[in-house]
């Protein structure tokens, strides 16, 4: 209970403000936003629209290549550039398949440290209209776990390769990493979609296309 000060003429005169007056003043806002809570809002991604983010984001991955270049190429023999794509070029596209399967299994595997079936809740797939492997999450899932998820494989095959590589010089680890960022590209606009989203807030994968809807 609240004591307010009314002005009545000359007399100032106490006044309980009740549950029942609040109710007037900020509880009919609250009342209405659990209302929309029930409401869906959609957050997908053209096709489009994902590829224009796609070239944009090639941008600092090649500030990170030349960085590489810039700390390394001194120290390192002439013969490590010479056989570069001899000692790559084999291992390129099974290296390159058997990331990508592995990075939708740690979305996986993250999101079902979440969900109350575990990974029986997971779905993995491939949008053939885009081309583009996916894993699903059947169950929806607070946006600080969503994110998490989302974030997981840009970290584990993306950043500490690129860190790593920074430490030992290694072309291989660079060239994955560069490589896994930029597969982690989809994620990172997904990320940036939900950037305004509470933490709280439910997420779930949309059925079809990239991208989720959030229950606010
Ligand atoms: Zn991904």
């Amino acid at each position: 209970m609240i004591f307010s000060n009314f002005p009545l003429g000359n007399l100032r005169v106490k006044v309980a403000e009740y549950p029942i007056i609040r109710l007037f003043g900020r509880t009919p806002f609250k009342l209405l936003n659990m209302e929309l809570s029930t409401e869906k809002r959609e957050l997908t991604v053209s096709a489009k629209r994902a590829n224009i983010v796609a070239l944009l984001f090639l941008i600092p991955i090649i500030i990170l290549g030349i960085g590489f270049l810039l700390v390394w190429a001194p120290h390192l023999p002439k013969e490590a550039f010479k056989n570069l794509f001899l000692d790559w070029g084999f291992w390129f596209l099974p290296i390159l398949i058997g990331g990508i399967v592995v990075h939708e299994l740690i979305h996986g595997l993250t999101w079902a440290l979440f969900t109350s079936r575990g990974f029986r809740s997971i779905r993995f797939g491939i949008l053939w209209k885009m081309f583009t492997p996916y894993c699903h999450s059947k169950e929806a899932l607070k946006a600080w776990q969503y994110r998490l998820g989302a974030i997981m494989p840009a970290i584990v095959l993306g950043f500490i390769p690129v860190i790593a590589a920074y430490f030992t010089g290694s072309f291989g680890l660079m060239g994955f990493g560069m490589i896994f960022t930029l597969a982690a590209g989809g994620d990172f606009l997904i990320l940036w979609l939900l950037r305004k989203t509470p933490k709280e807030a439910l997420v779930e994968d949309h059925p079809s296309k990239p991208g989720c809807y959030v229950y606010e």
